[in-house]
């Protein structure tokens, strides 16, 4: 199996897992994802970690699923096969984010786009650097609709969700930060300090006492149905992928155009 491309860092407390193939946006392979999984839960388990950071190398946290992995796209070619493995690879790992019975908290720099921003916002806390932009251009871009799990409701409001995936525009960090989707925006060059400054102010607190509080914020979305929405969205995605719009996009297609959203032409 090809080299995940994930980083892996002990500082103090902090586990930091980091998109490590900045050479292509970080876009995640199905390995990449197995491996963040995994190295999510050896983070959970070891005592000495009390808080999860989730980051990236380069220029950009994520421009998304990576369309051109023969791991990813071999599972696109039947719904019962693709139903299985996004079940695996992009819900189950995405919850297991929300999960975590310890703070995991998103470091997003540059382009955070698509399955960057589903995972990016499964995490309690994101500090965003000033050239931060989100997007989730694949309604338009491919008629699917949008991505596996649905978060942005919830983390950016109703009416800026439905905007932001109709039409497909980015969002910047500034206005992330105006929608209370990020916590703070800091200049590109404080970022890693920024984080780790409130991870380790974090840390200090009893672990039980988060995971506690952790369990108790996240209820307060769940008993609203957050997870039953998720779970409906991610049934409607995969309804979607088989639509006659959705199928007559081939992985060639959907490589190009979201390869040429990427460039800037179109998000
Ligand atoms: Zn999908």
């Amino acid at each position: 199996m090809a080299e995940p491309g994930l980083l892996i860092e002990r500082i103090g407390p902090i586990a930091r897992l980091s998109h490590n193939r900045p050479e292509r946006r970080n876009a995640q392979s199905a390995a990449f994802l197995d491996a963040l999984d995994s190295a999510l839960a050896d983070a959970i388990a070891d005592p000495a970690v009390r808080v999860i950071v989730l980051g990236a190398t380069g220029a950009h946290f994520s421009a998304g699923h990576y369309l051109k992995d023969p791991d990813t796209m071999r599972h696109q070619r039947n719904p019962e096969d693709r139903y299985e493995f996004e079940s695996r690879c992009y819900r189950d790992y995405a919850l297991r984010l929300w999960d975590a019975p310890k703070p995991v908290i998103a470091q997003v720099q540059g382009a955070c786009i698509a399955a960057g921003f589903m995972i990016a916002n499964m995490c309690d806390l994101i500090v965003a650097s000033d050239d931060a932009f989100f997007a989730d251009p694949v309604v338009g871009a491919v008629a699917i609709s949008g991505v596996e799990m649905l978060v942005h409701p919830w983390v950016m409001g109703l009416r800026q969700a439905k905007e932001f995936l109709y039409a497909g525009g980015r969002v910047t960090a500034a206005e992330a930060l105006a929608m209370g989707m990020v916590n703070r925006v800091v200049p590109r060059a404080d970022l890693e300090g920024v984080t780790l400054e409130l991870a380790e102010r974090i840390a200090r607190s009893s672990p039980f006492a988060l995971r506690l509080m952790k369990r108790s914020l996240n209820r307060t979305a769940e008993i609203q149905g957050f997870r039953a929405a998720l779970d409906a969205h991610f049934d409607t995605h995969q309804l979607s992928h088989m639509s006659t719009d959705g199928q007559a996009r081939t992985a060639g297609d959907m490589g190009a155009a979201i390869g040429a959203m990427k460039r800037g032409s179109s998000v």
